[in-house]
C-alpha cells in the first residue's frame, strides 16, 4: 500500500503525493518507511524560501514567481505555512484566492500547513514535505512563512535560498534586525515600491548590508519591487538564479546540504531516543519512581536524568526492544 503511493508520486501523481503529505504531516508510523524510499531521489529540487512580515506581498510574489517558472517550463511546488489561519481549512481558502490562477495548472502543486497545534514540529515537518515534493518531480519549490519567530527561521535553514520581503513602512528595518533576518537573506526584496519611503529603505538595506558583507563569494542585493503590478518580479527570479549558481560554483551548496542532512540526522536520533526513554520511563514502575519524583521537587531533573539513563532496567529494556524480543 505504501509502496504503491510512493511509486505512484515518483511518476509524478499529484493526488500520491497529497497523500504522502497527509501521512508525513500526522507522523504516521509509515513515516521512516516512505523517507527510506523517497531519499535516493531528492536533491535535484532547488528549495527557496519566502519570508517576511505578513501582509508584505510575499503570496502575490510567490504566484508571481511561479508564472515566471512556468514559463520556463519548471514544475513548482508551493508549500505556505500559514500562522494566521486557525485551522489548515482557512489556509487552503486563503491560498485559493492568492493562487487562484496556478490551481489548474497540473504543473503547479501547492500544499498548505496551519502552524497552530503543530507543537514545535513544524520545521521538520515543512523540510519534510518539501522532500516529498521534490522526490515527486518539483524543479523549484518555494516555501512561504511569515518571518516573526525562530519556527521560521528554522524552516529557512532547510531551503537553499532565503528571500525576505519587506515593505516601506515606518520600523521595518528595525523589526528585520531584530527578528534575525539580516543575518538568514540571500535576496531582500523592498516591495510595494509603489509606496512612499521604498527608495529610502533599498538605500538604507543597501549601506546595511554593505557593513555586515557575510560571505565573499555573494553580495546580498536589495530589489525594489511592485509584485502585484508584477514590476521587478522577473529580477527576483534572475536573483535567485544567479544565487544558485554562485552557491554551487562557490561548493556552498554540497556544504549546505550535507550540513542539513547531518543536521537532520541528530534531530532524528534525538527525537527518537527521546520518545523510546520516556516509553520506558512512564511504563516501568521504577522508572517512573524518577519522574515522581522530579514532579515532586524531592529530586532535580539532571541526577535523575543521569540515573535514568544510565540504570541497568533502562539498557536492559533498551536492548530487548531493539532485538526485538
Ligand atoms: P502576504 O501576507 O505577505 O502573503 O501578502 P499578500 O501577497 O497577501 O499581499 C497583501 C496585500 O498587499 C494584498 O492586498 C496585495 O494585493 C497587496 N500587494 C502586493 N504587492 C503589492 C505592491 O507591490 N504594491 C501594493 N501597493 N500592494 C501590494
Amino acid at each position: 500500500m505504501i509502496s504503491d503511493l510512493t511509486e505512484k508520486m515518483l511518476s509524478g501523481n499529484g493526488q500520491a503525493l497529497a497523500r504522502l503529505i497527509t501521512m508525513v504531516e500526522r507522523e504516521t508510523s509509515d513515516l521512516a518507511e516512505i523517507m527510506r524510499v523517497v531519499y535516493p531521489h531528492i536533491g535535484s529540487a532547488f528549495l527557496v524560501g519566502v519570508t517576511g512580515p505578513p501582509g508584505g506581498g510575499k503570496s502575490t510574489l510567490v504566484s508571481r514567481l511561479t508564472s515566471i517558472a512556468r514559463r520556463k517550463n519548471m514544475q513548482v511546488g508551493i508549500l505556505a505555512v500559514d500562522p494566521t489561519s486557525p485551522f489548515s481549512g482557512g489556509a487552503i481558502l486563503g491560498d485559493r484566492v492568492r493562487m487562484q490562477q496556478h490551481y489548474l495548472d497540473d504543473g503547479v502543486f501547492i500544499r498548505s500547513m496551519a502552524t497552530r497545534g503543530s507543537h514545535g514540529g513544524l520545521p521538520k515537518t515543512a523540510s519534510t514535505v518539501a522532500k516529498l515534493m521534490d522526490a515527486a518531480g518539483q524543479d523549484i519549490i518555494m516555501i512561504e512563512t511569515v518571518g516573526v519567530g525562530q519556527t521560521e527561521i528554522d524552516i529557512m535553514e532547510a531551503v537553499d535560498t532565503t528571500i525576505v520581503v519587506l515593505v516601506p513602512e515606518a520600523g521595518d528595518t528595525i523589526q528585520t534586525m531584530k527578528a534575525g533576518l539580516m543575518e538568514i537573506a540571500d535576496v531582500f526584496v523592498v516591495n510595494k515600491a509603489d509606496r512612499p519611503g521604498a527608495d529610502y529603505l533599498v538605500a538604507e538595506m543597501e549601506s546595511m548590508l554593505h557593513q555586515n558583507q557575510k560571505q565573499s563569494w555573494w553580495k546580498v542585493p536589495v530589489i525594489p519591487a511592485q509584485a502585484v503590478n508584477d514590476i521587478g518580479t522577473e529580477e527576483v527570479f534572475q536573483q535567485i538564479e544567479r544565487h544558485r549558481e554562485a552557491m554551487e560554483s562557490s561548493g556552498n551548496l554540497l556544504a549546505k546540504r550535507a550540513k542539513r542532512r547531518r543536521t537532520e540526522l541528530l534531530r532524528s536520533i534525538e527525537y527518537r531516543v527521546t520518545q523510546q526513554v520516556m516509553d520506558q520511563v512512564e511504563r516501568d514502575p521504577q522508572l517512573a519512581g524518577y519522574l515522581d519524583k522530579v514532579e515532586k521537587g524531592d529530586l532535580d531533573p539532571f541526577t535523575a536524568a543521569r540515573e535514568i539513563i544510565t540504570s541497568q532496567t533502562l539498557l536492559d529494556n533498551w536492548l530487548r526492544k531493539a532485538r526485538g524480543i
